[in-house]
């Protein structure tokens, strides 16, 4: 029997994996990784992440996930806020990416701890081993591996950069259960409360903003709350210059059409929808599910690939447009003011945008 391998132990490759193995395949799932990180993102689960969560026997509320049930929109002084169509979660990647993995290897996924240096039909080469197999399910997520790289067009990419803020009664005022996001001239900022209380703030913002402030994040984000006091409250409740992780060169918007044969392009290596909309992870589950069920049927990647690429366009479309718009104070503004005078409109954006 041919085991199909499984690269990149993230939402999507764990998804697959599991799937995988229930269906009887026993997949071999690699990462680079033998203890799960935290990886860079907003941490906001979307109720379409909860509920493919919840299908797996995993509930968001039972890895002490927080409930988000409102959203509220910041541009400079401007302000809109609504309830979100469902329940969503603030949680952790580490509190999430480890139930994942754990779910799949108690479910029959062979883990393997390697890093991977090239991958092409058939084969992955990794650092410790090459890997042989006619199936290989690419989910290395944010990071491109030689061989199967995504193509960068921009020269201003976005940037991906996380602080976390500690726990405290004056985040908890501030924040309570709203994802916020606060638009500014070249980007956003994502702010949630986790799992234990600590705020995950985390900004997509193009290279040239940071640029334009030396390169120094911090001065980055006082020129934000210099425009948005409610902004410079929550960063007030970081004492002092808080470490900062960056990821650079997201590729916002890239869909894969279509894929070779025998190589299955899972999460962000099957759609990258831009990180406003908060339904990253929902599509790298979805996608997990779809190729494991692509697979077990018999279907071949490229089947998958471009039948997966169709269910993805309409929600990276939407959050493109919204991403764009918010990039742009005319835009941003109008945002949050449509928001505050027709509520429904914020609604149909937020379901527009996730993957069905
Ligand atoms: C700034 C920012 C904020 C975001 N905020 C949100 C949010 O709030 N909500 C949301 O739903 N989505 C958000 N996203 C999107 C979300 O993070 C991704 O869509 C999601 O992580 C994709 O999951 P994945 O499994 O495809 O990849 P990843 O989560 O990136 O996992 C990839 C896995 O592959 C492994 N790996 C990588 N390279 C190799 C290699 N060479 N060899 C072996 N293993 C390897 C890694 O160790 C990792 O375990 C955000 C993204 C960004 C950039």
């Amino acid at each position: 029997m041919t085991r199909p391998i499984v690269l990149g132990a993230g939402p999507a490759g764990s998804m697959a994996a599991l799937l995988l193995a229930q269906g009887g395949s026993q997949p071999i799932l690699i990462d680079r990784n033998a203890e799960v990180g935290d990886a860079i993102c907003g941490g906001f689960l979307s109720w379409r992440t909860a509920q493919g969560l919840r299908r797996l026997g995993c509930d968001p509320a039972t890895l002490g996930a927080r409930p988000v049930t409102r959203l509220r929109l910041f541009a400079g002084r401007h302000k809109a806020e609504m309830p979100l169509p469902e329940t969503a979660y603030g949680l952790s990647r580490h509190a999430l990416d480890s139930a994942l993995r754990q779910l799949a290897i108690a479910g029959g996924a062979q883990l393997e701890i390697d890093r991977a240096r090239r991958v092409a039909p058939g084969v992955v080469e990794g650092e410790r081993r090459h890997w042989e197999s006619p199936a290989i399910f690419l989910s290395t997520g944010k990071h491109d591996v030689r061989g199967e790289g995504r193509p960068r067009k921009t020269d201003n990419p976005a940037l991906g950069i996380r602080v976390r803020l500690p726990p405290s009664a004056q985040l908890d005022r501030l924040i309570g259960a709203a994802i916020e996001l606060h638009l500014f001239p070249g980007g956003y900022a994502g702010i949630v409360l986790q799992e234990g209380g600590s705020a995950n703030v985390c900004l997509a913002l193009r290279k040239s903003s940071l640029l334009e402030a030396g390169g120094d994040m911090w001065a980055v984000l006082q020129a934000v709350g210099r425009d948005n006091p409610h902004f410079a409250r929550c960063m007030a409740c970081a004492e002092d210059r808080l470490p900062v992780d960056t990821i650079g060169a997201v590729p916002y918007g890239w869909i894969a059409q279509d894929t070779e044969e025998g190589v299955y392009r899972l999460g962000d290596q099957a759609a990258v929808i831009p990180s406003l909309a908060g339904e990253g992870m929902a599509i790298a589950l979805a996608s997990g599910a779809a190729a494991a069920r692509s697979y077990l049927q018999g279907q071949g990647a490229s089947r998958y690939q471009r039948n997966f690429a169709r269910r993805a366009a309409q929600p990276v479309r939407v959050a493109k447009l919204l991403w764009h718009m918010a990039e742009s104070p005319a835009g941003a503004h109008a945002m949050t003011l449509a928001s505050r005078i027709v509520p429904p409109v914020a609604g149909w954006a937020m379901r527009r945008s996730r993957i069905d």
